[in-house]
């Protein structure tokens, strides 16, 4: 791994067109960052930073010409940087700089810089990597902070100071725990110890860049690495409290209940085996969010957490407000899941019915898969026979439900009879009595009661109609 020329792995045209650009113009260029390091960790990246000293809109403007017309340079004037794409990479180019931050403010003075300005203000060593795009010494590697025995060691530092580079943008140690998380790397102990110190910076850094970094880590292979590390620095008490006061177990009349954050890490570890989907990971992080809200021990019954599904949907809004994350459909399928997310293991408690299967499809609809799974992953004891005799019962549900779809297709179920026939056989105008008969026959038919087809559900239409004391006009 250790070798100080990297031009074999540069082989992409790109690379050459840049060195072709950077020669035209007379000031040199690097890639830089992400993609070196993940280069270096055989990792795919399709995002290029490219680094020169010098003017970052000629050189892109440059390196577009060169690639040929249909070639756009979009410049974000505000970052001094300029974009393109080109195949599958994004390639952003940026002019060497030196910042210097104010304590109050997390906009830095910037000013052009040398290549060693640009790399001290990156976050970590193995980020701080460059590559040579010059003719003379293509590919040779400029790592002046060891970056690269830092991949070697799986270790996250920073290249200066650790005290200023978290005061200078906390963000960074979000960014630090999300890299730990996402390369399973341990973050050294002098670069630790200043996160704990500077953990209430994090107050200045906007919900969004929060939230894109917890995305990332909620995103990883294993979760809960990620959020262990923010609960022992001091940071989840910051910026997700309500999933902190999950944590400790408490003990009455000798009788303690489980520790709901860890529990919940597992969860989420779980569903992370089983599906990639960032709103389901979501509501499995905060399925149990309604917990401490509920908790009650009573001699008789022990630690009990009634409704905790349907509080902890209820917190959800507040929770997705204050991180800036979408209010909208996403919002309400993460409740949706959160507040039946015991729906199904219910049922593997008791005699399996084919009516409660028909009304956990009906109600659950599309996302009835997405359930299942969370549902699923919700299963955690310390005691492996509990474990599988749960996962065995589950396997029933599933089955269950299949066969009760195949039969009567409730998931995405419209009941036969609509409104407008209702209305059309009886003369009526639109009001309250229909909605009442609609009702009866949904009812009827998720229990059972009734066929779900259109013959028995008209049957029933006019046997409910003639209760309210309606006649069929025709
Ligand atoms: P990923 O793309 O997986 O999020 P990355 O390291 O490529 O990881 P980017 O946000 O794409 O992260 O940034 C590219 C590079 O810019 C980083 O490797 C790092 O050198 C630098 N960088 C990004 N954000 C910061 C920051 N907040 N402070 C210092 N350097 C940063
Ligand atoms: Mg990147």
């Amino acid at each position: 791994m250790n070798k100080n020329n990297y031009a074999e792995d540069l082989t992409h045209p790109i690379f050459e067109i840049i060195t072709g650009a950077a020669t035209e113009i007379g000031n040199p260029a690097y890639v830089i960052g992400g993609f070196v390091r993940d280069l270096i960790m055989q990792r795919p990246c399709t995002d290029i930073d490219i680094v020169t000293i010098g003017n970052e809109i000629e050189l892109a403007q440059k390196v577009a010409k060169k690639i040929g017309p249909g070639v756009k340079v979009t410049v974000f004037r505000n970052f001094k940087t300029a974009m393109l794409q080109y195949q599958q990479y994004n390639i952003e180019f940026v002019g060497a700089r030196k910042e210097s931050y104010k304590f109050t403010s997390r906009k830095p003075d910037v000013e052009p810089g040398t290549l060693q300005d640009d790399q001290n203000r990156r976050d970590f060593t193995i980020n701080a990597l460059a590559l040579s795009l010059q003719t003379d010494d293509y590919g040779n590697l400029i790592d002046p902070f060891s970056g690269i025995d830092d991949i070697e060691n799986k270790t996250l530092r920073t290249p200066l100071n650790p005290d200023t580079t978290f005061s200078d943008d906390p963000l960074r140690m979000l960014r630090g725990i999300r890299f730990a998380t996402q390369l399973d790397f341990e973050i050294e102990q002098n670069t630790w110890t200043s996160i704990i110190k500077n953990r209430n910076r994090i107050e200045i850094v906007s919900g969004e860049r929060v939230t894109e970094e917890l995305n990332k880590i909620i995103l990883a292979k294993t979760p809960s690495k990620g959020f262990k590390l923010l609960e022992s620095s001091g940071l989840l008490e910051l910026i997700l409290p309500q999933l902190l006061a999950l944590k400790g177990a408490e003990f009455m009349e000798g009788i303690g209940h489980k520790d709901n954050f860890y529990h919940t890490l597992q969860v989420l570890d779980n569903l992370a085996k089983k599906s990639d989907n960032l709103w389901l990971r979501w509501a499995a992080l905060l399925h149990d969010i309604g917990k401490p809200a509920t908790k009650r021990f009573t001699h008789e019954n022990g630690w009990t957490f009634h409704g905790h599904d349907y509080v902890g949907s209820k917190m959800i809004p507040g929770i997705f407000k204050k991180l800036r994350l979408p209010l909208n459909e996403k919002m309400k399928y993460v409740q949706k899941m959160v507040l039946m997310h015991l729906r199904p293991i219910a049922l593997t408690e008791e005699q399996v019915t084919d009516s409660a299967v028909r009304r956990l499809l009906f109600e659950a609809g599309d996302d009835i898969d997405d359930l299942m799974l969370l549902s699923e992953a919700d299963i955690t004891s310390k005691n492996p026979n509990k474990v599988r005799r749960f996962l065995n019962n589950f396997a029933l549900v599933r089955q269950k439900l299949k066969s009760v779809e195949e039969a009567d297709k409730i998931r995405n179920w419209q009941p036969p009879i609509s409104g407008e026939i209702i209305m059309d056989t009886f003369g009526l105008p639109p009001c309250r009595e229909i909605g009442i008969i609609k009702t009866a026959i949904r009812e009827a038919i998720l229990d059972g009661v009734i066929c779900n087809n259109f013959e028995e559900a008209f049957e029933m239409m006019i046997k409910e109609g003639e209760k309210l004391g309606f006649k069929p006009i025709k």
